[in-house]
């Protein structure tokens, strides 16, 4: 199966494919293991900071071996802004590239996404475009975050209608990392969008937003969510509990088995929200 078969899956069938972000290996791999077993398809993720760290030949020949040995999981370069590393996806293999343009001019994300959606489009990788902005970000630290500026339903159209993308990044009430406050999600934004035009959507800022708000955005049209801060939060304190219990056990072995446990636990509870039973 395609990305692109995933989404319209995901549309009919009134669910949602997770999109993990991983910044080593043994994360991908736990995030495999589980989404395997629970007979389900994820997406695998790396921002390009998260990308840079392990170096984009390990993450392509890593994923692709996963997938070799028949995890269900697909590739994805997730808020991909440098050109540089987007051109070398597409040429490594990604299969769903996300182009977040959101800081440019309207005009320029339109004239950037396009070239990116005529490079993808022969190779059926999916292509993400990203139209307001989604603030926030994936840390605990809340200083300097960038704010979140709502989608405009009708750029949004426009945007779709001349760039063919095949799913779309809105911002529509959720943001990066953990809030404080409840997020309330505007789906009415969404609503007003799929009243001209037929567009997957993708909510980013997955993390602590609550099952019924999922619910909503999914009966919306959203067919893809993004987690990464409760999968670094578990990842973090799995390895500082383990460590602070065995002061003595330096075998990463056993400290990265203890923290992939806890990611483990969150992906699970994540696949069964974004199957939507
Ligand atoms: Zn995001």
């Amino acid at each position: 199966m395609k990305p692109k078969e995933l989404w319209s899956m995901a549309k009919k069938n009134k669910q949602a494919i997770p999109s993990f972000n991983f910044s080593s290996l043994d994360v991908a791999l736990t995030i495999s293991r589980i989404v395997q077993n629970s007979s389900y398809q994820c997406l695998v993720s790396t921002s390009e900071r998260e990308l840079n760290f392990q170096t984009i030949e390990i993450v392509v020949a890593g994923i692709k071996a996963l997938q070799k040995q028949g995890y269900p999981v697909f590739l994805n370069l997730d808020h991909g802004k440098i050109m540089d590393t987007i051109q070398k996806a597409i040429q490594m293999g990604f299969d769903c590239i996300h182009f977040d343009g959101s800081s440019l001019s309207f005009e320029d994300n339109i004239h950037i996404t396009k070239q990116i959606v005529e490079q993808c489009k022969p190779l059926n990788i999916s292509i993400e475009g990203e139209i307001g902005k989604i603030g926030g970000s994936s840390t605990l630290q809340d200083e300097s975050t960038p704010e979140s500026i709502l989608t405009d339903p009708n750029e949004a159209i426009r945007f779709v209608k001349e760039t063919s993308v095949d799913i779309l990044a809105c911002s529509f009430g959720s943001g990066h990392g953990l809030s404080k406050e409840p997020e309330i999600l505007k789906t009415e934004i969404l609503d007003e969008i799929s009243k001209q035009i037929e567009i997957p959507f993708v909510l980013h800022g997955g993390s602590g937003i609550v099952p019924s708000e999922i619910k909503k955005a999914i009966d919306a049209g959203v067919v893809k969510i993004n987690f990464n801060t409760e999968l670094r939060i578990a990842w973090h304190d799995g390895m500082r509990d383990y460590c602070q219990l065995n002061t003595q056990d330096i075998v990463p072995v056993n400290i990265l088995t203890a923290a992939d446990e806890r990611v483990a636990k969150v992906v699970e509870d994540k696949i069964m929200l974004c199957l939507n039973r």
